[in-house]
C-alpha cells in the first residue's frame, strides 16, 4: 500500500493510536514522578522552593479556589518543556513520519492538557466542573494540597496506586 493513500492510513490507524495513548502515558507518568522526585524534594532547590513556596502557599486548606489563577510566579512548567523538546525531537530521527506526527502532537495535547487541569483545579466557575469525573479529580487533587505526600499525578490518578501514594478524600468537606 502507498504511504498516504486512504488505505495506509486507516492500515496505521491502531498503531497510530496506540502512539497517541502511549505518549499521553509517557507524560502523565513523567509529571506524576517529577512532580514527587523534584516538586516535593529538598534537594531539587530551585524547584523544591518554586513548587512548595507558591503553589502550595497560595492553595492551601481553606483556600484551594481562587477566583483568578495565582501561577504567575514559581511555575516549573517550561523547566519541563525543555527535556520534553529535546527528547521528542531525538525520536525525529528514528520514528516514521506519521507516527512521528501523531506523538508530537499528542505530547502537546498532553502537556496542554496538564497545565489546564492544574490550572482549573483551582479557578472557581469552571466550565467542567458540571462533570462528576472532573469534580472528582478535583478532589483527588485537592487532596495533594492538604496531604502533600499523595496524589502527585494531576490527570490520571492510577499512577499514585502503582506508586503506593494514593490517598481517598477525607470524609470532611474540603
Ligand atoms: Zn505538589
Ligand atoms: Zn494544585
Amino acid at each position: 500500500m502507498m504511504p498516504g493513500s486512504a488505505g495506509w492510513f486507516l492500515s496505521e490507524v491502531p498503531l497510530l493510536a496506540l502512539t497517541a495513548v502511549g505518549t499521553h502515558l509517557v507524560m502523565s507518568g513523567s509529571q506524576t514522578l517529577l512532580h514527587r522526585w523534584l516538586g516535593h524534594r529538598r534537594w531539587s532547590g530551585r524547584f523544591y522552593r518554586n513548587h512548595v513556596n507558591f503553589h502550595h502557599v497560595y492553595y492551601a486548606r481553606g483556600h484551594l479556589i481562587s477566583t483568578v489563577y495565582r501561577g504567575e510566579e514559581g511555575n516549573n512548567t517550561p523547566f519541563f518543556l525543555i527535556p520534553t523538546l529535546l527528547a521528542g525531537g531525538g525520536l525525529f530521527f528514528v520514528l516514521p513520519g506519521a507516527v512521528f506526527l501523531v506523538m508530537a502532537l499528542a505530547g502537546a495535547a498532553s502537556f496542554y492538557g496538564h497545565v489546564y487541569f492544574d490550572k482549573v483545579y483551582h479557578v472557581a466557575g469552571s466550565p467542567l466542573e458540571r462533570f462528576a469525573w472532573f469534580r472528582r479529580k478535583q478532589q483527588l487533587h485537592f487532596v495533594h494540597h492538604l496531604h502533600a505526600n499523595s496524589n502527585f499525578a494531576v490527570i490520571d490518578f492510577f499512577w499514585d496506586r502503582l506508586l503506593g501514594t494514593y490517598r481517598e478524600p477525607d470524609e470532611e468537606a474540603l
